[in-house]
């Protein structure tokens, strides 16, 4: 009876996703068609990008560009026709405050003004007034290979778009890797911008906005950011979460619940690439499994790994290559990100209301949210029923001893 209530006040089981309209990949088969193996070729050709030219793959080198053209080469055999955003970088000492930046290589590494790129693909089909745009930054660190940050969430992206490649759904997909996140979000930065100043209808499309900022931590957790502003609220001085990320944020746990993998909410206050559409008002959410911070006690009983140890102990350093990316976590994340896609990809998407979360999906209802208050009267009910039960008890026998 008390389970029967809970479900109730809970909603829609988890685990009941509905497939895709006619023609269109259901989250079982869009999560399959994510694999192991696809990710792993991507992450190789980012490591080849990074050992072929120096050992990075930062703003403005010859290991960026590689990696631009590995992104475009595979997204032009999937059918897509990728777009190269041509942008430049203001580049001096100022960004470059925390890192050593010491090494010439004649590639444009002096100060001074930097072309780079942002690359871009729509599916072919959905309804362009409402775009889902995925993306995750394509730049390192100088002098890092940059393999978990951020070569886990490019391949992420690309495997989502091989993925989806050919499905048909109700609305558009836009799939997004960013140039120069590491020099102040300089590529989301100038698309925004860009498009708002140049195609303000274009910009008003975009119904949210996902990110995948490091997907494949060694030491990691299942982080999905906070869009409910449940935590508290962001950072001083960085944009409030807007209406509609809770969505995000629902979709994500709904997934991962119905899949049995651990996942918690985690404040945005890191900045990526999510922080730029934010501050534009579109709603925001993504995944990430930790840079430097240390990993708790309570997480280990969650994930594994090492209590008191980093999430990515290479997080900005030279050792994150290709063996500091855990392949297992950043399959779980990308199938989790494309299941999200697809969902509100399938969905009916009302510009002029607050984003839902997916269509069919398990939805945070007004009783959901007060569940926990109800499942704590109910049990201090029970508990104050057995005690009072037990006095009666002992009030019974005492009297039969008198
Ligand atoms: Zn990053």
């Amino acid at each position: 009876m008390l389970g029967v209530l809970l479900s109730l006040i809970a909603g829609a089981p988890a685990g009941a996703f509905p497939a895709g309209p006619d023609g269109a990949a259901s989250t079982e088969e869009i999560t399959r068609a994510v694999t192991a193996e696809q990710l792993e070729s991507h992450l190789r050709a980012f490591q080849d990008a990074a050992d072929a030219h120096g050992g990075d793959r930062a703003t403005g080198t010859a290991g960026y560009r590689a990696s631009v053209d590995h992104v475009v080469e595979r997204l032009r055999a999937a059918g897509y026709d990728p777009r190269v955003q041509v942008f430049t970088v203001p580049y001096d000492e100022d960004h470059e405050h925390d890192h050593d930046h010491g090494h010439d290589d004649g590639e444009g590494m002096a100060a001074g003004p930097r072309v780079t790129y942002n690359v871009l693909a729509d599916t072919a089909t959905g309804d362009p007034d409402s775009t889902v745009v995925v993306g995750a930054h394509l730049d390192s660190v100088p002098e890092s290979p940059g393999l978990n940050d951020n070569g886990s969430g490019a391949a992420g992206v690309l495997a989502i778009a091989e993925a989806l490649a050919g499905t048909e759904t109700r609305n558009r997909v836009r799939f997004a890797w960013w140039g120069a996140e590491e020099i102040n979000l300089n590529g989301s930065g100038h698309y925004v911008s860009d498009l708002r100043a140049n195609d303000p209808a274009a910009f008003d499309d975009i119904a949210l906005y996902l990110n995948l900022d490091m997907i494949g931590s060694p030491n990691y957790g299942r982080f999905l950011y906070d869009g409910d502003s449940s935590w508290g609220g962001w950072h001083d001085g960085s944009p409030e979460a807007p209406a509609g990320s809770d969505a995000i944020e629902v979709a994500f746990e709904s997934y991962f619940e119905s899949v049995g993998l651990a996942a918690e909410e985690v404040p945005i206050d890191d900045g990526s690439d999510h922080l730029v559409f934010a501050g534009a008002g579109i709603p925001v959410g993504g995944l990430f499994t930790g840079d430097s911070g240390e990993k708790t006690r309570q997480q280990v009983d969650l994930y594994g790994g090492r209590a008191g140890t980093d999430y990515d102990p290479c997080y900005h350093d030279a050792c994150d290559d290709l063996g500091n990316v855990d392949l297992q976590v950043l399959e779980e994340m990308s199938d989790a990100t494309a299941a999200v896609v697809l969902g509100f990809a399938s969905s009916e998407i009302d510009d002029a209301a607050t984003l839902r979360p997916p269509d069919g999906w398990p939805r945070r209802s007004a009783l959901e949210e007060l569940s926990p208050v109800l499942t704590g009267l109910m049990v201090w009910g029970a508990v104050v029923a057995v005690v009072a039960g037990v006095a009666v008890a002992v009030r019974r026998r005492a009297r039969a001893h008198r």
